[in-house]
């Protein structure tokens, strides 16, 4: 199909339905708690046919809630608030759409009904501490929560719609979900293809791809997520006329990019490494020292790994280093444990003893301590014993130790990938 053929009408910038999340409370801004509410708000409306202009976080207090709510109010016409719905006296969310709605709090009956539902479910007195959570703005459509007892509410004004809900994440999704939807129009839905790569960094990546890059119509964008040694790609574009355009320039990237690429969609490394083996039959194992687990850890957090994954050893001490792979302390005192010399050992010596067809190894200094003069923190050495050869590669890292092995055990799939191509 030529490109002329596709419909590429360019979406006018009017049509785009905009939308802004207010997430609120103290917990948020001292980073007590991390804001996942407003990731998954963020997803799920893209796929609603909305496009988030703007995210805010706020603390529990009148002012910054009203303030907050002009802010998002002035680049969108949803807004969807949570948290700060609670019976305490932190909880001054209600307070605040009063204000901002100029509407009186109300006694909401059926709220009432609904504590008392719960609390002699759970043998509880409904006491008057309770009553508090079953005033509601006046000018407010209340949203039943099946999940909680606080409901969601719904306002109008100027043609925008402002939505409040609670901050607990399942009670959220499903007043957003089942309750919010079905009450605001639908919009084009973003539409999006994830490529998945590894080995190269990004600019390697743009620069092959320059050329198909350059002729992708205004209505397609083209983002780099870069995480560690792998890089994403993502096409997107709003609305389902773009589909045919996103899986033509799709094809043409991988096709471009071959073997770097390692899958599309929500496809992880590990898993893709394992669809490898259990198609020729091959097994894994791993031994790993600076990375203790890691590695094991993301190849048995597939489902179906003991189809092809045999186990791991960990041998950090020089001792079980010698116990459990055969190193001679000859070559762990004369070159070290983070050396070439006994990086190559641990590789084919565990996939003797492990009877494996590949083994990643890997023998580093994550630091922050444990630097020689020769050797810096994030000195890491990596290695992939297979059936014909083995390979290493020296990494050096400068990152805290987390990331570094993080890094390191991304390197070491990423080198058995290559190998297991190679070998194919
Ligand atoms: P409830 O009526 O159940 O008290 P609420 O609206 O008062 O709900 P908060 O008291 O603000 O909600 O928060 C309740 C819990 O919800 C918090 O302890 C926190 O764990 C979680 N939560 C709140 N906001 C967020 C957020 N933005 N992202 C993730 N979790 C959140
Ligand atoms: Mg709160």
């Amino acid at each position: 199909m030529s490109e002329k053929g596709f419909n590429l009408k360019f979406a006018a910038m009017e049509s785009i339905r905009k939308a802004a999340i207010l997430t609120i409370g103290d917990e948020l801004m001292i980073g007590q708690i991390v804001d996942t509410n407003s990731a998954w708000i963020s997803a799920y409306l893209d796929s609603q046919g909305w496009l988030v202009a703007r995210k805010m976080g706020v603390p529990d207090q009148v002012d910054e809630i009203i303030e907050g709510m002009q802010l998002c109010l002035a680049s969108a016409d949803l807004l969807i608030m949570t948290g700060g719905l609670g019976p305490t006296n932190d909880d001054l969310t209600v307070d605040a759409l009063c204000q901002f709605f100029n509407c009186e709090k109300v006694w909401h009956e059926e709220t009432w009904q609904r504590f008392v539902e719960i609390l002699q479910r759970f043998n509880r007195e409904p006491t008057d501490a309770y009553k508090s959570q079953c005033y509601q703005p006046e000018a407010a459509e209340i949203l039943p929560n099946k999940h909680g007892s606080a409901p969601g509410t719904l306002f109008r004004r100027d043609n925008k719609i402002v939505v409040s809900l609670p901050g607990v994440p399942n009670e959220m999704k499903y007043i957003l979900e089942h309750q919010v939807m079905p009450r605001v129009p639908k919009g084009d839905a973003g539409q999006h293809r994830v490529i998945r790569t590894a080995g190269e960094g990004e600019t390697i990546l743009a620069e092959k791809i320059k050329d198909i890059e350059d002729a992708l119509p205004p209505e397609i964008k083209l983002a780099y997520l870069p995480n560690f040694s792998k890089v994403t790609l993502r096409l997107s574009a709003r609305g389902t006329q773009h589909r045919d355009a996103l899986d033509h320039y799709e094809a043409q990237i991988k096709a471009r990019l071959g073997h770097l690429v390692y899958g599309t969609g929500d496809v992880s490394l590990s898993q893709s490494i394992g669809t490898i083996l259990r198609e020729r039959g091959e097994t894994l194992g791993t031994a790993e020292s600076c990375t203790g687990g890691y590695i094991a850890h993301r190849i048995t957090s597939v489902p179906g790994s003991s189809e092809y994954y045999l186990g791991s050893v960990i041998p950090y001490a020089y001792e079980l280093k010698t116990a459990l792979l055969d190193i001679s302390s000859e070559t762990l005192y004369a070159h070290g444990a983070v050396s070439e010399h006994v990086i190559l050992q641990m590789a084919t010596h565990a996939r003797e003893k492990l009877g494996a067809s590949w083994v990643v190894a890997t023998s580093g200094i994550a630091g922050p301590g444990g630097a020689t003069p020769h050797k810096p923190v994030g000195t890491i050495w990596i290695a992939c014993a297979g059936p014909k050869k083995t390979k290493t590669r020296l990494l050096k890292l400068t990152r805290d130790r987390h990331s570094n092995i993080e890094y390191a055990s991304v390197a070491a799939l990423v080198l058995l990938r290559q190998m297991l191509l190679e070998e194919a």
